[in-house]
């Protein structure tokens, strides 16, 4: 380990380190890990959609050209339902982006109040959420600009620190909520264990109108042949008498199209009645167009899944390469620990304390970018400073080795130069 070494041989290391650096530097790479986004391959997997629908109608014969049906097409309900493991009649398909649902809802608590609320959130002092960290940077963003406060509980292998979660919630009825992405969670690929779901939804919260934003946007994103099956929230949520807490979101952002897919809510009857009842303001329906679209290229929810093991075939080999790049160099270092997730968009990499930002930038001046250091803490704050994600799916095979091998001199040249200064 380097952490042990003696200062001479850190001396000699950090020498040979600079060297290897600057090799990296002069091959004027252009590399970009920073988003998680479907690689061109990807979206040509579903280039099939551009000349569908077929046909103007929908099963039940409603044109689907003209406005109208709010919650979206009985058929598109029912290939979430199966995939989400949860009743069609409680899934709403929308537009294209599942992130715009969430903050219609955060947004709609925060002005009207959610059907089990006393009054609306916004009438609140402080509304505070809870947030297991590392997580998904757009989350945090959505709530600091729009006041609320962030309150960080780890994220462990089997979900959220229960134990944590619940002596946050069972007081301070200001804690109205809680972020969750259950399934290969952004960006530590963790899986939320059905015991751990279950707590979370039977716990005892302050806030009689608790909610917990279950946001699965990876739900059928398996990167191996173990197709790992959420945790039934909403069931779980009624079986413990607390049907309004969760709300369900997805997406085929990472299925189609990242910016032309169908997204979807599901939750309790009350619950969807508020949120329909509200957008009724906001929209005359979706796109059924979109919608019909992407039914008759599926078919059914099978097709989903046979798609998504398209998907899988392409980007596993780039999952295999981060992991063989950063073992390869840092194996048995002592300096750095990553996921191995089996689904998901995400590599979640820890560095040695203190050294993320300085790996970021040293990646950077060698022209490969890298997310921000501490991007998946509120208000970007690692407090720490070790946690980096990485995203290899945009990049060739062969981008992602080259990146990857030149981000594991960086995170052993930044470990090294911080050892040394003692
Ligand atoms: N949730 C999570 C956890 C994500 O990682 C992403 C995409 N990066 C989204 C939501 C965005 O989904 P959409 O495209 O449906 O808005």
């Amino acid at each position: 380990s380097l952490t042990t070494l003696p200062a001479d041989q850190l001396a000699e290391r950090l020498t040979a380190l600079r060297a290897d650096y600057e090799d990296l530097r002069a091959k004027s790479l252009k590399l970009d890990l920073t988003r998680g986004k479907p690689g061109a391959d990807q979206l040509d997997l579903s280039e099939g959609l551009l000349g569908l629908p077929t046909s103007h109608k929908d099963r039940s014969g409603t044109d689907v050209r003209n406005y109208g049906g709010l919650e979206g097409l009985a058929e598109m309900r029912e290939i979430f339902a199966d995939l989400l493991g949860v009743d069609a009649g409680d899934v709403i398909a929308g537009g294209n982006s599942s992130l715009t649902m969430m903050y219609q809802v955060v947004t709609w608590l925060l002005s009207h109040g959610g059907p089990d609320s006393p009054r609306p959130w916004s009438q609140e002092e402080t509304v505070k959420f809870v947030c297991p960290v590392p997580g998904y940077d757009r989350h945090f963003t959505m709530l600091a600009e729009l006041g609320i406060e962030m309150v960080t509980v780890p994220m462990h292998e089997d979900g959220p620190d229960v134990a944590a979660v619940r002596a946050l919630v069972a007081d301070d009825a200001q804690v109205k909520g809680m972020w969750l992405v259950p399934t290969y969670a952004n960006p530590t690929g963790a899986v939320t264990s059905t015991e751990v779901a279950a707590e979370l939804m039977a716990m005892p919260t302050a806030a009689p109108d608790f909610r917990i934003l279950w946001d699965n946007a990876y739900a059928v994103h398996h990167l191996t042949d173990v197709e790992t099956k959420s945790a039934d929230a909403l069931g779980l949520a009624s079986a413990s008498g607390h049907p309004n807490r969760p709300i369900m979101f997805a997406s085929t952002s990472k299925i189609t199209f990242a910016g032309a897919g169908v997204a979807a809510l599901a939750a309790s009857t009350d619950n969807t009645a508020w949120y329909l009842k509200r957008l009724s303001y906001a929209a005359i329906g979706p796109d059924k167009v979109n919608q019909l679209r992407h039914v008759e290229f599926f078919g059914d929810a099978d097709g989903v899944r046979a798609h998504m093991r398209k998907h899988r075939d392409l980007i596993a080999p780039k999952f295999s390469a981060v992991q063989d790049a950063l073992g390869a160099r840092l194996d048995g270092l002592g300096i750095a620990t990553w996921s191995k997730p089996i689904g998901g968009y995400f590599v979640d990499l820890n560095v040695l304390d203190g050294t993320a930002s300085r790996v970021v930038q040293l990646a950077k001046e060698a022209g490969i970018a890298l997310t921000p250091a501490g991007s998946a803490f509120p208000h970007s704050n690692d407090p720490d400073d070790r946690n980096i994600r990485l995203a290899p799916t945009f990049p060739s095979l062969g981008e992602v080795e080259t990146a990857m091998a030149g981000v594991a001199v960086c995170v052993e040249l930044a470990a090294v130069e911080s050892l040394a200064a003692g």
